[in-house]
């Protein structure tokens, strides 16, 4: 018996924790597949090409819009941001769950085009502790800081659009409750080929 992948649309506010939350996922998960966005934003101290990002520039990412390679975008902070569609195509194809880790624009986007994904918010247990996480973090500036805590705010209030809600107060809770997510999808009955 063999399984679809499932498409998950992953969103947290910058300071949330997806970033630990996804990382330990992917340690005791298989068989799942990361979308690697592409970003017009400049790559933070021990970011990737082609691993966190891929990093281009405007008139590079404006290509990609017109196009079509990107199964949506948006902007963010003053950075566009996108999902490459291909990938996401050839590994749903090859039975893998893939995640998209997005922000809210590009989820509601994904929901309309693919009405079978399934969504989860990654939420901090509370703001203070969502704008001492972003603060004591480092890689940006005052206003960058306030610019994004102000984002987290409006996304939040997104939050009861989503399939799911996991709150990440503590780690090793936030990932088990979104492998519970993943491995719970995986077993509807739709996504099973019941020929034996
Ligand atoms: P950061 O700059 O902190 O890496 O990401 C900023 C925001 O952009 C985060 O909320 C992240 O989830 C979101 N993001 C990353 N890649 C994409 C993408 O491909 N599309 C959209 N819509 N948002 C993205």
């Amino acid at each position: 018996m063999s399984k679809k992948g499932n498409l998950f649309v992953v969103t947290g506010p910058s300071g949330a924790g997806k970033g630990s939350v996804l990382a330990e996922l992917f340690k005791i998960k298989e068989n799942i597949f990361f979308s690697v966005s592409a970003t017009t934003r400049q790559p933070r101290p021990g970011e990737k090409e082609g691993i966190n990002y891929f990093f281009v520039s405007k008139d590079r990412f404006e290509e990609m819009i017109s196009c079509n390679e990107l199964l949506e975008h948006a902007e963010y902070v003053g950075n566009y941001y996108g999902t490459p569609e291909n990938p996401v195509n050839e590994m749903l194809k090859l039975g893998k769950d893939v995640i998209l880790e997005i922000e809210v624009q590009g989820a509601l986007q994904i929901k309309k085009k693919r009405p079978d994904a399934i969504t989860v918010f990654i939420a901090p247990p509370s703001f203070e502790v969502l704008a001492s996480r972003l603060r004591n973090r480092g890689t940006e500036s005052d206003e960058v800081v306030a610019m994004r805590l102000e984002q987290a705010k409006n996304e939040c209030r997104y939050m009861s659009d989503y399939d799911y809600i996991v709150i990440n107060d503590s780690l090793e809770k936030a990932v088990s409750d979104l492998s519970a997510v993943i491995t719970a999808a995986g077993c509807r009955s739709e996504n099973v080929d019941l020929r034996f």
